[in-house]
């Protein structure tokens, strides 16, 4: 019998391994997967989630793996108004997963396997891998992430708040001129008809590579004729929807595949489920374009972190007991934040109320000015 089985090697299974390792809780993550497969997930760490991995202490094997920015350019109404410094720092998923992954340690292990059914109550949970096995655990973390089916097995039901709410479009750009005139670049579409939040662009392998890595953030159907149209020719396309664009990143062309993914807005409820917690995405998703899911997915590690300890010292491990988890105010909190931040995040791009549309002006001019600043002192 371990303490704690957690489900999935994800970025959030791997924190939470790396976490109750530390503490001397006797763990296991189970993932199928021996090296974190290549998925288009989050790809930059900002300012807040830094400091987040910080208090994970899981910064310093992130920043190993990460390229940082430096300096970041923003764009609005169609042309560059900001150079400003930005602490983001930047890896393809699998390198975040990888690094995370490589803290977990002391009473904790990474074991290859797939879960295959879950028997849960609120003493003792049993958990059984896919080709024979079975582990015994006195609590189960549920870090499966987009992945219902485990959930819904022990009865776990996910709600859809907001079906297909973003897509996002992710491919690398090589710049045959040798390096991008820019470390990194955001552009916010001026147009509401593109139905674009906005276009990101940054440095994987090194500042000032050949090669960055490009994020759109689109409020579309998937169906949708234009997505097909970026999936066949991104760069013409994207360009012609974000006029400026071309003059500015210069001549360039895709390099690999183009993925699109679309997100929709989960939460699922484990409130009266005994013997098990979820975290991450298995606990509810968030919108790319927010950019969001890592604060959610390193306070809900944190948050767990500060409760398990507790329950693991007295015998048994019922719904009441882990209730405490979901009732964390700081999870309670990042998860609204989160999910205030994705309606704003389309509001902001689509609104065409006269307040939205004051806003926009208002939040291009504040930081034209505050950019015009930043150059003349510099
Ligand atoms: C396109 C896209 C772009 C994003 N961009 C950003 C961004 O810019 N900023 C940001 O903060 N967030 C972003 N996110 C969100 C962020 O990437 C996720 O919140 C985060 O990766 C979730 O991690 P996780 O560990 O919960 O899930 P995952 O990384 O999906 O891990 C789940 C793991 O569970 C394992 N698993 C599944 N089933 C089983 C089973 N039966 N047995 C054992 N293991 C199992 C899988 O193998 C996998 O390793 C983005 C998400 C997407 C989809």
């Amino acid at each position: 019998m371990v303490d704690v089985v957690v489900v999935g090697g994800g970025v959030a299974g791997a924190a939470v391994g790396a976490l109750l390792g530390r503490m001397g809780i006797v763990t296991r993550v189970i993932d199928p997967n021996p090296e974190p497969l290549h998925d288009f997930r989050g790809e930059k760490l900002e300012g807040g989630q830094l400091e987040l991995a910080r208090r994970a202490g899981l910064d310093h094997a992130i920043r190993a793996v990460s390229t940082p920015v430096g300096t970041l350019w923003i764009a609005r109404r169609g042309r560059v108004i900001d150079r400003r410094p930005d602490p983001q720092v930047d890896a393809r998923y699998p390198d975040f997963v990888r690094a995370v992954r490589g803290e977990i340690g002391g009473s904790a292990a990474l074991e290859v396997g797939k879960v295959a059914s879950l028997r849960l109550s609120a003493d003792t949970q049993r958990v059984s891998l896919v080709g024979g096995g079975e582990i015994q655990a006195r609590l189960v973390v549920l870090a499966t992430g987009l992945q219902p089916a485990l959930a819904a097995s022990v009865g776990l039901t996910r709600e859809v708040l907001s079906p297909c709410h973003s897509v996002s479009v992710g491919f690398d750009v090589a710049c045959p001129a040798g390096a991008f005139p820019f470390p990194a670049l955001t552009w916010y579409s001026a147009d509401i008809a593109s139905r674009i939040a906005y276009l990101t662009l940054f440095p994987l392998d090194g500042p000032g590579g050949r090669v960055q890595r490009a994020n759109l953030f689109v409020y579309r159907q998937l169906d949708d004729p234009w997505l097909r149209a970026v999936r066949e020719r991104p760069l013409p396309v994207i360009q012609d929807a974000l006029p400026g664009l071309a003059d500015v990143i210069g001549p360039c062309s895709v390099v690999g595949p183009v993925h699109v993914r679309k997100a929709d807005l989960t939460r699922t409820g484990a409130s009266g489920v005994p013997g098990l917690v979820t975290v991450g995405d298995a606990c509810g998703t968030s919108c790319p374009a927010a950019g969001t899911g890592l604060d959610k997915v390193l306070t809900d590690v944190l948050a767990l972190a500060r409760h398990a300890p507790t329950w693991l010292r007295s015998p048994g491990m019922s719904a009441e007991k882990v209730a405490s988890y979901y009732e964390d105010s700081e999870k309670v909190r990042c998860d609204a934040w989160s999910l205030g931040r994705a309606w704003a995040t389309r509001d902001h791009a689509l609104g065409s109320t006269l307040r939205l549309r004051a806003r926009r002006r208002l939040v291009a001019a504040a930081q034209g000015a505050v950019g015009r600043w930043r150059a003349v002192t510099r």
